[in-house]
């Protein structure tokens, strides 16, 4: 059987095929796992799931009891997690975060940049700078946080995979909102970046768009916030059915894995086919 082998250290050493089965493995048994966001919606779906592939999982999050009941869940059907609570824009929380999952875990094989608010989702004339900062800080600024402090492990090791939450909001001018579009866009550039800046040297940077997701996130206070005249082109006309979780946390685990190990700087739309209208 003829496999591909490249030489370097580019080489996907992690993409490991079973003996038994020949069939690719996600790779994901006993790997080092943080997710941001963890505590509601698309993050805990996505822990949750991490924690079903044998993965070790950190729950990072704003929101104490709901972190909590994430851990909770995963240790009840056997897993191994722990929850860090604290505002990810803060340096000390994402410092705390880091040391915390490799003193735990003993290695970081994954992070999941998912954490993300909407905030007021103003049009840019109506954005004031409280808004503005919020969203970047909480949206762009948190992830490049974390990226930059598991970076040092993961280039150690010789291997990790970053995922990030975007959103079709990454994708084209959204109702969520001037500064909720723009933080969307550059974390864009942020995976972009990490991919040619990273290939090479193990590190894989991915993220997914949602379409719109059924979480506790308020999607719909755009149309609220905007109404029809500028909502109906941007969702009215196109929009299928609302996604599940489960549907945007398979996505983000499939980027992480092994099963993914040639994709690098992807931008996956999780919508139903939304971003292709
Ligand atoms: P959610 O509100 O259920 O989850 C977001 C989580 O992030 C919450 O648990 C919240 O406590 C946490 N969080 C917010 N600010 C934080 C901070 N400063 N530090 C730590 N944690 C913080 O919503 P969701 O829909 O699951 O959102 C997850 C991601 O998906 C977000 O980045 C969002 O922008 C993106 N997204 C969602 C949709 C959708 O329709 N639901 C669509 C596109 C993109």
């Amino acid at each position: 059987v003829w496999r591909f082998r490249p030489a370097g250290p580019s080489a996907p050493d992690r993409h490991h095929e079973s003996k038994e089965q020949n069939m690719i493995s996600t790779g994901l048994e006993g790997r080092a796992v943080v997710v941001t966001g963890a505590a509601s919606g698309i993050g805990r779906t996505t822990a949750l799931k991490f924690a079903r592939e044998g993965a070790k999982v950190l729950v990072a999050d704003l929101d104490q009891a709901g972190a909590e009941e994430t851990v909770k869940e995963i240790k009840a059907a056997g897993g191994h997690a722990l929850a860090v609570v604290g505002d990810l824009s803060d340096q000390q929380v994402v410092d705390d975060v880091v040391a915390r999952a490799v003193e735990a875990f003993g290695r970081l094989d994954v992070l999941v940049n998912n954490a993300g608010i909407m905030d007021r989702m103003s049009a840019l004339g109506e954005t004031d700078d409280a808004e503005w900062e919020r969203v970047i800080r909480i949206n762009l600024t948190a992830p490049f946080l974390l990226t930059r402090a598991v970076l040092p492990h993961m280039l150690a090791a010789g291997s990790g995979s970053i995922v990030f939450t975007a959103s079709e909001a990454a994708l084209r001018g959204s109702a969520a909102g001037a500064a909720y579009t723009a933080s969307k866009h550059a974390v864009v550039g942020l995976v972009k970046s990490l991919a040619v800046m990273y290939r090479g040297q193990g590190i894989r940077a991915n993220a997914i768009a949602p379409g719109p997701t059924a979480t506790s996130i308020r999607v719909d206070a755009g149309a609220e916030a905007h109404g029809p005249t500028v909502i109906g082109p941007l969702i009215g006309a196109n929009i299928g059915r609302r996604g599940s979780a489960q549907e945007q946390a398979d996505a983000i685990v499939y980027l992480a894995s092994d099963a993914a190990s040639f994709v690098n700087g992807a931008v996956l739309p999780v919508d139903d086919g939304w971003a292709a209208v």
